[in-house]
């Protein structure tokens, strides 16, 4: 659902991406770990086009991202950021409904999809919907932003270090919630950045090491583990609690 085709990014003379190729399957849940600067959200903007390869494509769902329609693409896929993005004068169902809204859904469709979503981030609406985001904590404020991300059902989700401002336990909380909900919404495909190797080994069913703009291993955690390719995992790995 994913593929790079020798993509080369460059920022000024800066090499920051440099001939990266991968291919991500429907419905796996990729993380991509990486030291700061490696290239890890250079790589997930690419996906959303966000940003542009300097050289060489990104496909999704088989379209070029070079060359397709962009407002089409990122409807069918969904972000989630550390900073959350909520907007602070929208109570937290406005702030949910705010891409339905533009797509001119119909009222009934927009309520329903709201309450499922709140649901299904653990949210309960009835208790959460009139809030607006001052009035939550970070943790309930991230869940919401999963459900923005959500709402229009994209078959691709990217996260970019989105539970990066938690304290350790909401952090702990929202790995499994995110799991599960990874397993529940059946055939979704997720793309998580994380500098924190717990996590990336946690909640990957692959794992993507990157260091200075190269993938050093895409491989199952059990792999990354038991057979390391380089020095720089073995040194990661050193970290693990
Ligand atoms: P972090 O974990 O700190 O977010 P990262 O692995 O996600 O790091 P990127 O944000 O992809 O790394 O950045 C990779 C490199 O590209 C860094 O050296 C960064 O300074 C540089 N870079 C990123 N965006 C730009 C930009 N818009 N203009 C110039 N340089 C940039």
């Amino acid at each position: 659902i994913i593929k790079f085709e020798h993509v080369n990014k460059k920022f000024g003379k800066n090499d920051v991406i440099s001939d990266l190729n991968f291919s991500i399957n429907k419905g796996e849940f990729v993380t991509v770990l990486g030291s700061s600067g490696s290239g890890k959200t250079t790589t997930l903007r690419m996906i959303n086009g966000l940003e542009v390869p300097t050289v060489g494509d990104v496909i999704v769902n088989g379209n070029n991202v070079k060359s397709c329609n962009l407002v089409d693409l990122r409807r069918h896929i969904g972000y989630v950021v550390q900073s959350i993005g909520l907007f602070p004068h929208m109570t937290i169902a406005q702030n949910i409904a705010v891409t339905p809204n533009l797509l001119k859904w119909d009222k009934a469709k927009i309520t329903n999809t709201i309450k499922s979503l709140l649901n299904l981030v653990g949210l309960k609406p009835e208790e959460y919907q009139n809030r607006y985001p001052v009035q939550l904590s970070g943790g309930q404020q991230q869940r919401v932003g999963v459900a923005r991300a959500l709402s229009t059902n994209p078959p691709i989700m990217l996260f970019d270090e989105p539970f990066s401002a938690l304290d350790a336990i909401t952090r702990q909380k929202l790995q499994h919630e995110l799991k599960d909900l990874h397993k529940k919404l059946n055939d979704k495909t997720f793309f998580f950045v994380t500098h924190d190797i717990n996590e990336a080994l946690f909640l990957g069913d692959r794992v993507m090491v990157m260091n200075h703009g190269k993938i050093e291993q895409l491989d199952t955690p059990k792999n990354i583990v038991s057979k390391p390719a380089t020095d720089y995992i073995k040194q990661l790995l050193s970290t693990v609690n």
